[in-house]
């Protein structure tokens, strides 16, 4: 039975304030999939709306052949974690996860406590109190607690928000065993881009109440489709360009008096006004006495600062028109970072490059 989870047109006004605009979205059955977006993209309103918390101002919320919109929060076939583990104090972790099952009158529940205990790798924590344990081991609880009512549907709003950088590291790997293992939907808000690129099989970036782009991690990474996703998802580089012609596959482009060369394949616009892009782990420093490869799109530029980093380098430059490039080096080999001063010349692969429109006043005329 398909269950996909399909959102259309869904708006949310709160009085004059449109905080989710006519979204459109389908979150396949079975797939991890994440909602990513600054603080006040509509994300959580978003999650709320599909937990019944929040009633829709328009549109509709269906669940495989369902209808939900209408529906009562607990009739939901869904449950949230949320970054606060909302756990009951004084009942013990058993407790705490048998509650809605025993509201329910559901037998089995201590066998259904146990494989919940040991799917969150916690067997020995039955007779604790929420307070016994870490801050990873409660979210863990909260983790076991919503899965047990076996929804079709796993709503997760920041739940890592409170853990620290290591820990949260450690969650999110198990975060996705879990989601492997039991195999429900799971959708995930974050505002935290490696967060949702780690985890999630399908990355949904929101921006001002919308989704502005939406595909697999690798494919918002490589294939940005405006700046603001290109921006949001780690650092690039974007130049001021037009279209000057083409060459077989590839676009030619000039900016700031320079040429470069894209596939057509990476251009989403491929005449007039373009943002070139390149990602700055994609370019490489040529120093003086090294020859950049002739085939590769060159920037030449002073080093302005040098960021060393352990298993990387991350280097300014200033290129001649002025503007700011980020180079991140891998430090495969032993060797100092190069100085800054240095006059350098980044190059990259043409096929490593992305152009994206460049509307009449976005910028750079
Ligand atoms: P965050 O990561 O900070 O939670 P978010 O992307 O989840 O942000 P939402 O919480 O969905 O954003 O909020 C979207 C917009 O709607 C924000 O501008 C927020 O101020 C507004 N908003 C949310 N809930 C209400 C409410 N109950 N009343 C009025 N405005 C609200």
């Amino acid at each position: 039975m398909n269950a996909d989870l399909v959102l259309e047109n869904v708006t949310k006004r709160f009085g004059a304030m449109t905080a989710v605009d006519d979204l459109s979205v389908t979150v396949p059955q079975g797939s991890f999939f994440a909602l990513l977006g600054a603080s006040g993209c509509g994300k959580t309103t978003t999650l709320r709306m599909v937990a019944g918390l929040e009633e829709l101002t328009d549109g509709t919320i269906r669940l495989g052949d369902k209808d939900i919109t209408g529906l009562r929060a607990y009739r939901r076939p869904v449950n949230t974690v949320f970054q606060s583990y909302a756990l009951f104090p004084h009942l013990n972790i058993e407790d705490n996860i048998a509650f809605g099952l025993r509201q329910r009158g559901v037998k089995d529940v201590a066998k259904k406590v146990a494989e919940m205990l040991d799917l969150v790798q916690l067997p020995g924590f039955a007779k604790r109190k929420p307070a016994q344990l870490s801050g990873g081991q409660q979210q863990r609880i909260a983790l076991a607690r919503a899965l047990v009512n076996e929804p079709q549907v796993l709503l997760l709003d920041e739940p890592l928000g409170a853990l620290d950088l290591k820990l949260r590291r450690q969650m999110q790997i198990e975060l996705k065993r879990i989601q492997t293992e039991v195999g429900i939907t799971f959708l995930h808000v974050t505002h935290d881009q490696e967060e949702a690129m780690w985890m999630a099989d399908t990355v949904a970036v929101m921006n001002n109440g919308r989704i502005e782009q939406l595909g697999a991690p690798t494919d918002i990474y490589e294939y940005p489709s405006s700046p603001f996703v290109s921006n949001f998802l780690g650092q690039s580089n974007l130049f001021a360009a037009e279209v000057s012609g083409k060459d077989g596959d590839d676009v030619l482009l000039t900016a700031h008096g320079e040429r470069f060369a894209a596939p057509v394949g990476r251009a989403r616009s491929t005449d007039g006004r373009v943002w070139l892009g390149v990602r700055p782990e994609k370019v490489r420093l040529a120093v003086p006495g090294e020859e950049a490869p002739a085939s590769h799109n060159q920037v030449r530029g002073v080093l302005t600062d040098t960021c060393y980093a352990g298993v990387s380098t991350e280097y300014l430059l200033r290129t001649p028109w002025g503007q700011e490039m980020s180079v991140f080096s891998a430090n495969a080999a032993a060797g100092e970072p190069l100085s800054p001063g240095t006059e350098v010349v980044a190059h990259w692969y043409p096929p490593h490059s992305f152009v994206l429109d460049r509307p009449a006043g976005s910028g750079d005329d």
